[in-house]
């Protein structure tokens, strides 16, 4: 097939034109054995590598064909791809030697479509257009943990360090701009069983551009971090990297002034099992099972030590002075002492054991008396460590912010690093927020990349074909509808008094929500999904796949309630840090906080807001096995994720309309040689030229269209044909 196409398409090639009067001669036949070989090797060479923009697959609604043409290209470590303008990227698990300064030049003002595949070509692309056309960009990176979104939105940061315009001043925000990740990594990324360096946050990040395209300044939005992670790991997981740095590469007087030991068997939040606990709360008794914590503070592929000078370091480049950074510790310390405080007591009447713990906390934090720390001591850890990592980005945003006032206008890039769709054996509260941000960001794609398909084709005046798509609103408002949708149901069981409970929110969806067609529970189900699901749990059918949520702790993780008397207690210590993250206003507030999933829900609104105002290019991260290897390309995992990143989705919509365009003097530029009327110059109107030229190779009337400054070209075969004849 394919050889019957290069053969077909050399015959237009003026270069090879005794063979382009050989047309429907059998290959063997006509070639002689140099020429043979020649076009064997370029055959063998795309059969090797594939196509490098899946647009191109001549079979572009087999998922089959679309993981061969990734393989392909893996095993020759090309791990980027493109759909259109979208890139597809495979996690290598090894360094690849593609990241250096002259890769940087390579990418620098090229074409898009002139060079191979890269994060340095989507990096480089939108820098152009924020330049060019003045409008601003975003970068939005997902695909699942371990996928390699951070590495990909660090490498783009490195190209803009290295490739923009720099002077003193600029270099001081570049540094601060790089030196943010290490910090924002140590108090927001993990070991899980994924990924070695997770991150346990979304992040959103505005780079801003001045006219120059110098980086002045940056700002960076978090989300939803995984506060839970403080008090809790699953075996083989740890807690934020900071903890395990600090007490590895802390120096000695640091560590006696903290009142901690170098070793982190010592800590209950770090790695031992606890023991049952009961603990008397003024209103509740809340019990404890025994908990077996990560047990893991080593990993092979982390150097905590080492990993503590850069993080020292770059807090300072970032701004911080020996006092931030002392109370900053102190708050992480507390959170240590803090999980060590010990309850004792008979009869469920709980009194604290370990008196040194509490001396260390009142020295540290503020007063704190035996009654008050005896209350909710998880909920305070997660409470004190959530709200320092937001005080610390904002921080950050301090240090960052563009201060030169004389030039109040600036073009930005944004990158978003957020957690893509997750589906677990047990699926909770965290996945349900995750799976509904996933939801919203398809959303925006879709209503994005189909508008700008449409604005294009009318800037061209070309007639707008509509495309068949799955247009997953009906699921986000399923989600999200005032007063109906999930959230708004779950917020109300959380402020109704009485009883309440995870189960009769259940109950209340099944009455509520229950017809809707995206959404099934074990009593509503048929009897074959019903073997599949639990009673506690729901089902939702998102874009991506079903997921069923388990609704066990959906009301606690939502209320996410700290003890007034605790917010008291914060609210009067010394240290300046928790005094901004505990303000005494909150406590005169009389109306209630937002929940959770409606503070996320408020936050991803805004996200979408700055989104929609920006032209966005798409990065999709795969993850090519579970085991972290390089070299390894698991076929199952992979389908997975091309299904939740809906690539073939992606893919039909790029191609419902026209696979190709390009700007008339691009296209005349490169294929010129193949018509000797345009060859070596075309003197005439550009798109005259191209019509002369689209018509020398054969071009049938329904392959093309002609807009204002492009040609739009139907199908991939057509280009195909004139790029295999520029070959030969
Ligand atoms: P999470 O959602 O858990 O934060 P992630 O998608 O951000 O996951 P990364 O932390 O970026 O994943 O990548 C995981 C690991 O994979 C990295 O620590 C690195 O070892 C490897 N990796 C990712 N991308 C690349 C790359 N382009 N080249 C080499 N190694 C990579
Ligand atoms: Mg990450």
């Amino acid at each position: 097939m394919k050889c019957r196409r290069m053969l077909t398409t050399s015959l237009r090639s003026p270069t090879k034109l005794h063979l382009l009067r050989l047309l429907r001669r059998p290959l063997q036949v006509v070639a002689t054995d140099g020429v043979r070989a020649m076009m064997e090797s370029a055959l063998t060479a795309r059969d090797r590598v594939g196509v490098q923009d899946f647009v191109l697959l001549e079979n572009y609604t087999s998922e089959a064909a679309f993981i061969e043409n990734l393989r392909k290209r893996f095993k020759e470590n090309l791990i980027y791809t493109y759909i259109g303008s979208v890139l597809v990227s495979v996690n290598p698990y090894k360094d690849l030697e593609i990241y250096t300064k002259n890769h940087m030049e390579r990418y620098r003002g090229v074409n898009f479509y002139e060079v191979s595949p890269h994060i340095y070509a989507v990096a480089d692309n939108a820098y152009r257009s924020m330049r060019t056309e003045r409008k601003d960009q975003c970068i939005l990176i997902s695909g699942e943990s371990g996928a390699g979104k951070t590495e990909a939105s660090k490498k783009i940061l490195q190209y803009y360090a290295v490739t923009c315009p720099a002077s003193d001043q600029v270099q001081t925000v570049k540094d601060r701009l790089l030196q943010s990740n290490p910090v924002l990594e140590a108090f927001g990324n993990a070991k899980t069983l994924r990924n070695d360096n997770s991150s346990r946050f979304g992040k959103y990040m505005d780079i801003q551009f001045d006219f120059k395209g110098a980086p002045v300044g940056g700002h960076i939005i978090n989300y939803l971090l995984e506060k839970s992670r403080v008090v809790h790991q699953n075996h083989g997981e740890r807690n934020f990297h900071i903890f395990y740095q600090l007490i590895e590469g802390g120096e000695e007087d640091l560590l006696r002034r903290l009142g901690l030991e170098r070793n982190p068997q010592q800590y209950q939040y770090l790695v031992k099992v606890r023991p049952p606990l009961f603990v008397c709360v003024c209103v509740r008794v809340c019990v404890f099972s025994a908990v077996l914590q990560g047990n893991c503070p080593k990993v092979s592929s982390i150097n905590d030590r080492s990993d503590w000078k850069v993080v020292r370091k770059a807090l300072s480049v970032i701004g911080f002075n020996e006092d931030d950074v002392e109370e900053l510790l102190n708050i992480i310390a507390s959170v240590l002492h803090l999980g060590n405080v010990q309850y004792g007591g008979e009869d469920g009447t709980a009194c604290i054991t370990s008196d040194t713990q509490i001396k260390y906390l009142a020295r540290l934090m503020s007063p704190l008396n035996l009654e008050q720390a005896s209350s909710a001591r998880d909920a305070l850890s997660k409470a004190v460590y959530g709200r320092t990592f937001t005080w610390l980005v904002n921080k950050i945003n301090t240090s960052l912010a563009y201060k030169d006032d004389s030039q109040k206008s600036y073009s930005v890039i944004g990158l978003l690093d957020i957690y893509g769709f997750e589906v677990f054996q047990n699926n909770s509260f965290e996945q349900f927020c995750i799976n509904y941000c996933n939801e919203k960001l398809q959303q925006l794609f879709i209503e994005l990349t189909l508008k700008s398909e449409q604005d294009e084709y009318e800037a061209e005046g070309i007639t707008w074909e509509p495309v068949q798509y799955f247009n997953n609103k009906i699921i986000c408002d399923l989600v999200e509808e005032k007063f109906k949708g999930i959230i708004s149901i779950l917020d109300e069981e959380c402020l109704r008094p009485g009883d309440a409970s995870d189960f009769t929110f259940l109950e209340k969806l099944e009455s509520t929500v229950g017809g809707h067609p995206h959404f099934v529970t074990h009593k509503l189900a048929d009897p074959k999904t019903r073997k599949v699901m639990g009673r506690e749990e729901f089902r939702l059918l998102h874009y991506a796949g079903e997921v069923n949520y388990n609704v066990n702790g959906f009301l606690d993780k939502n209320n996410d309630l700290l003890f007034r008397n605790l917010k008291e207690v914060m609210c009067m210590s010394e240290n300046k840090i928790l005094t901004q993250c505990f303000d005494r206003e909150e406590l005169s507030d009389k109306k209630r906080p937002d929940t959770a999933a409606t503070q996320f829900k408020s936050s991803l609104a805004k996200l979408m807001e700055i989104l929609m105002s920006k032209e966005p290019s798409y990065v999709r991260c795969i993850k090519p096995n579970d085991s972290k290897q390089s070299g390894r390309f698991d076929d199952v995992l992979i389908r997975h994720q091309v299904k939740y990143l809906g690539l073939m989705e992606n893919l039909r919509v790029r191609r419902a309309g026209f696979a190709y365009r390009r700007r008339y003097e691009v296209f005349l530029q490169r294929y010129k040689s193949l018509c000797p009327e345009t060859w070596p110059n075309w003197q005439g109107r550009l798109a005259e030229g191209v019509s002369t030229l689209v018509k020398h190779m054969g071009y049938k009337p329904e392959e093309y269209k002609m807009g204002r400054s492009k040609i739009f070209i139907r199908f991939p075969k057509t280009l195909f044909a004139t790029e295999d004849a520029l070959e030969t």
